[in-house]
């Protein structure tokens, strides 16, 4: 299996500094930051900063280290924005879109995290 990066897609320019972005969190290998177009009230993506085109990519070829700083980083953003299935809060969804079934629009790896509302069923048809 092998996976090709695309270095001009728009998170990569995040990451270089290039274009600018509202920072929640970051860290040594991860960045979160607020979605450009929210779909909920609370819309954070996270992404790893090492260059993996999707979820799948990333957990077959990151190391260990990224992927554990990664899925902290994931839970803590879920506890700091309000939307953790813990103390009473409501909860939230998870999403990483990958490739043409997936309908992912940037080829940089990364998790919506979704919440503040009721979001409704899981997929829509189309
Ligand atoms: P995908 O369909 O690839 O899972 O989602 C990509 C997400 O990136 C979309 O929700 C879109 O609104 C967001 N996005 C696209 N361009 C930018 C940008 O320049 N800045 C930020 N913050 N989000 C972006």
């Amino acid at each position: 299996m092998s996976f090709d990066y695309d270095d001009q897609n728009i998170f990569a320019k995040i990451l270089r500094g290039e274009i600018p972005n509202q920072t929640v969190l970051e860290t040594e290998y991860t960045l979160a930051f607020r979605d450009i177009n929210p779909q909920a009230p609370v819309h954070v993506l996270v992404i790893p900063k090492g260059a993996y085109v999707t979820y799948d990519h990333f957990a077959a070829e990151a190391d260990d280290v990224e992927i554990l700083d990664f899925t902290r980083v994931v839970g803590k953003l879920c506890a700091d924005l309000g939307v953790s299935t813990g103390r009473g809060d409501g909860g939230h969804r998870l999403i990483t879109n990958a490739g043409r079934d997936g309908v992912q629009e940037v080829p940089h790896m990364h998790v919506h995290i979704l919440g503040g509302r009721g979001l409704g069923r899981m997929l829509t048809a189309g």
